[in-house]
């Protein structure tokens, strides 16, 4: 019986610019004003690194109500609706808003679009919160589709002003489909002028195309809430290759390797390096006596940090900025 030989390793994988600024926000906050920090929702979508904030001194709540007053407050990667930035604020909150900004682009393009009249068809998942944040923009005209047929059934007020938005995680080969047919079906209907899926979820999509067809398996390392994860476990399936997804290396089993040499590993942007090096050293146990690095996108966005957060690099001072409001953002 063959057993795992050689780990290919996707590159880019793992930490986006969004999720590094997410986690340095809480951290930060932690260090400037100490524990406890409230933290509305996982702040990204992994075990491993909410329990590490948890330790730290962060507090993950789902309901504004949970917060004491006077505490301090970040928004999760994924944003927030109008109603629970308008509740933070009126509860008077220290409020440091994490959502990474190309959620947060979305945003504004649907505020700006809405005043113009515009109505929405937004593609996603129904639940995520990224998706509540993004829909929670407006009262009303915002319609969610989650598929193909979701769009032969959604019934907008008008179909003049209509603009398409999608959440930033999807599928980028799902997500085109059903724009082609939100197009068939209204073909006056405004689409963004970049596309929403983000950078960081098309680069690790593209690397899983080019990593599957040269693998027995794929490992992607991620967990089960996370939607990009999830998406290229899927992407992989669907080349033909058996993927599975891990929340930790001790989630793996040894009877997946049976038989695949080749083993190609990914993890997803909410997943810290730490985990994949312990699903290497895992599959190394079983076996395999190789790792190699595929050639890929080097990525160099980041993203800076909310006033009252910044540090000064050179000297590890806090940045004040030459505004009356140096304390933390009221957004
Ligand atoms: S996956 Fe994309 S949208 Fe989400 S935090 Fe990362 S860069 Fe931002």
């Amino acid at each position: 019986m063959l057993e795992p030989k050689e780990i290919l390793l996707a590159e880019p994988r793992g930490f986006c610019a969004g999720v590094d600024r997410a986690i340095e926000i809480v951290e930060r906050a932690i260090q400037k004003f100490g524990a406890p920090i409230y933290v509305r929702h996982e702040i990204v979508h992994n075990t491993y690194v909410v329990n590490d904030l948890k330790a730290k001194g962060a507090i993950f709540i789902e309901e504004l109500s949970d917060v004491p007053p006077g505490a301090t407050l970040v928004f999760s990667a994924h944003g927030v609706s109008k109603a629970v930035q308008q509740e933070a604020e009126a509860r008077g909150f220290s409020i440091f808003d994490a959502t990474c900004p190309l959620v947060t682009k979305v945003h504004v393009e649907v505020a700006k679009l809405a005043k113009e009249g515009y109505e929405f068809i937004m593609i996603g998942h129904k639940g995520h919160p990224e998706v509540e944040g993004t829909m929670g923009q407006l009262d009303h005209g915002i319609h969610l589709v989650e598929d193909v047929e979701d769009v032969a059934r959604v019934q907008p007020a008008q179909t003049e002003k209509l603009a398409v938005v999608t959440q930033t995680t999807l599928s980028v080969d799902d997500a085109a489909e059903i724009s082609a047919a939100v197009r068939a079906r209204f073909p006056n209907v405004r689409e963004p002028k970049q596309q929403d899926i983000c950078y960081a979820t098309q680069n690790r999509q593209d690397a899983v195309k080019v990593l599957s067809p040269q693998v027995d398996v794929v490992i992607v390392v991620g967990s089960p809430t996370s939607s990009n994860s999830n998406r290229l476990r899927e992407l992989a399936a669907k080349l033909g290759t058996t993927a599975y997804m891990v929340d930790s290396a001790d989630e793996l089993q040894g009877e997946w390797f049976k038989g695949r040499s080749r083993v190609g590993l990914t993890a997803g942007a909410s997943a810290p390096e730490i985990l994949v090096q312990q699903v290497i050293d895992r599959i190394k146990a079983l076996g395999a006596v190789s790792v190699r690095t595929m050639a890929g996108i080097e990525e160099t966005i980041k993203f800076p940090l909310p006033k009252g957060l910044k540090i000064d690099a050179a000297t590890g001072l806090e940045i004040r900025e030459r505004t009356p409001e140096t304390g933390p953002s009221a957004h």
